[in-house]
């Protein structure tokens, strides 16, 4: 891994976080439903503009981007509030830029998932943000299937493990390379330098598994968590926070395991809801793999087909994790 790409990722993602800051700063934050009905903020914009402009101006611009928004709707007559709120808030972070730079850069995510690519979530838990709680801007590297290389800025994660319902001032950068471990520090650029290796918790067999999950359980089975958790000898509520934050979490000790169980049976986790996350947990000493203990692919383009949820943490305590959900033959 070249330290110059990660030191560029590292970059895009801290200036980003000035971006989805200033957003939150003002009084207006409300989402937009998208056509399949999640949410989009000045934010998501601001964010992935920021993101692919950073990229395009560096030594890496001929790395294509996959980002999970597209400027369309901002484009339409009747956008040119948003429109206006989205440049504001990528001049915060970068400064003076113009309109069709904004735009163009936001397309720019558009680009193939094949061979080597950058995947960008540019605000990963965005009712996370609404709720001005934990989200995430989540860039990874992906070469020939393999994440090589995670950056994920989570703006109001708090040093300190426990209370995630707050938003904390200084936040947590966390970054990863393939074979070179995780690292973190508070979540701006300048923060770099105090940067500290991020190792999970040791877990013993029989010990309680300190767990967390999704805030919406339209993301992760939680009735199913409390069950599976409970046979493994860990009753009581995992700890609920939005987006990759819980990778971060995991990474630095503060879980022993984030559990993701299908909801639906037919979708499919999105590339960019993992990549960064899970190399960062993986660098830590996590064992990240599917419900049924398959590692995850990230070969098959947008969305990780072959797998289905997640479970990320100490190897011992996943295992029996994946052990409890195969027993029940779901
Ligand atoms: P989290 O903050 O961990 O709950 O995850 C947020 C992500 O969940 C969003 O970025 C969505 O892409 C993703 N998502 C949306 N619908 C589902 C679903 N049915 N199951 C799992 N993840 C989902
Ligand atoms: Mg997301």
């Amino acid at each position: 891994m070249q330290d110059a790409r990660l030191h560029t990722m590292i970059q895009a993602v801290a200036k980003a976080a000035i971006a989805t800051r200033s957003v939150h700063a003002s009084t207006n934050i409300d989402g937009l439903a998208k056509e399949d009905k999640s949410p989009v903020t000045v934010a998501d914009w601001a964010s992935q503009a920021v993101v692919a402009i950073e990229l395009s101006r560096s030594a890496f611009a001929a790395v294509s981007l996959v980002g999970e928004e597209e400027a369309d709707t901002l484009r339409s007559p009747e956008s040119a509030g948003l429109r206006a709120r989205v440049i504001e808030a990528v001049t915060r972070a970068l400064g003076p830029v113009g309109e069709d730079e904004v735009l163009a850069a936001i397309d720019r995510g558009g680009g193939a998932p094949d061979g080597c690519f950058f995947t960008l979530d540019p605000v990963d838990g965005t009712k996370g943000f609404l709720r001005r709680q934990q989200y995430a801007i989540s860039l990874a590297l992906i070469e020939h299937g393999e994440v090589v290389a995670g950056v994920v800025g989570c703006p109001n994660l708090p040093a300190i493990n426990g209370n995630y319902d707050v938003a904390d001032a200084h936040g947590t950068l966390a970054w990863a390379t393939r074979g070179g471990g995780a690292f973190g520090c508070a979540c701006a650029a300048n923060e770099i330098a105090h940067a500290t290796r991020l190792t999970i918790a040791p877990w013993m067999h029989g010990a309680p598994v300190r767990a967390c999950e999704s805030v919406e359980s339209g993301h992760s089975k939680q009735d199913l968590s409390a069950e599976l958790l409970a046979e493994v000898g860990s009753p009581g509520t995992p700890a609920r926070l939005d987006s990759q934050s819980k990778y971060v979490v995991v990474a630095r000790g503060g879980a022993d395991a984030y559990l993701r169980l299908p909801t639906k049976k037919d979708y499919r986790e999105k590339i960019w809801d993992h990549a960064a996350g899970a190399l960062v947990a993986t660098e830590a000493g996590a064992r990240v793999c599917d419900v049924d203990g398959k590692a995850l692919d990230f070969g098959r383009g947008r969305e990780l087909s072959a797998n289905r949820g997640v479970f990320a943490g100490h190897p011992d305590a996943v295992e029996q994790l994946v052990r409890a959900f195969r027993a029940r033959g779901l």
